[in-house]
């Protein structure tokens, strides 16, 4: 299954570490790439450092109308999934979610109203609020595990510079030799 994300609502100042964390977690996660609603250029640049280090081809591409990217991406046959405290709860919904290619939109500040009726599903990790980080993280690790993918060994072997042997304690990253 595709995965792209839509980050709507970021705030240049205030947004800045919380949207590099939703791309650091799509990227960590299995998405394919995230669509950012800002002329922020910080974060292409620092997810291109993490791509970098620890390879994988995650993009962050910036918009300016997110309104036509969930169009283009519905008539290309894709479904939308906005993720808001409001919707159906996420167990309840899994079972009818199923895509080639879904684009999930998170939000930062309010998201413009509009957006509950171009969703396919609005989806509540839960029915209280708490982070787009977190439901971001949840939701995909659900959605994958329903089609069979933990989405927690995801490997970014190709083109990274590093990797990291796990241990039970201490560190060990490894140079990869290209
Ligand atoms: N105050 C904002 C509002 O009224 O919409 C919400 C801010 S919240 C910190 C930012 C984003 O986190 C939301 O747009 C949503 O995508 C996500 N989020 C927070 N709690 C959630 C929940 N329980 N389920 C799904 N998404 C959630």
């Amino acid at each position: 299954m595709r995965i792209v994300i839509l980050r709507l609502g970021h705030r240049i100042q205030r947004d800045q570490r919380i949207t590099t964390h939703v791309a650091l977690t799509a990227r960590a996660m299995g998405a394919e790439g995230m669509l950012l609603d800002s002329d922020d250029s910080g974060i292409e640049k620092s997810l291109q450092e993490a791509g970098t280090s620890w390879g994988g081809s995650f993009y962050v591409k910036r918009i300016t109308s997110w309104k036509s990217e969930i169009k283009k991406w519905k008539d290309a046959g894709g479904k939308v999934i906005h993720l808001t405290m409001y919707g159906i709860n996420l167990p309840d919904a899994i079972p009818e979610i199923t895509a080639d290619a879904l684009m999930i939109v998170v939000g930062a500040e309010k998201v413009p109203p509009e957006l509950y009726g171009l969703a396919d599903w609005n989806v509540g990790v839960g029915n209280q609020p708490h982070s787009e980080v977190a439901a971001l993280a949840i939701t995909l690790d659900r959605l994958q595990a329903a089609s069979g993918k933990d989405a927690l060994k995801t490997q970014f072997l190709p083109g990274g510079e590093r990797k990291i042997i796990p241990h039970r304690a201490g560190k060990e990253v490894i140079s990869i030799i290209k």
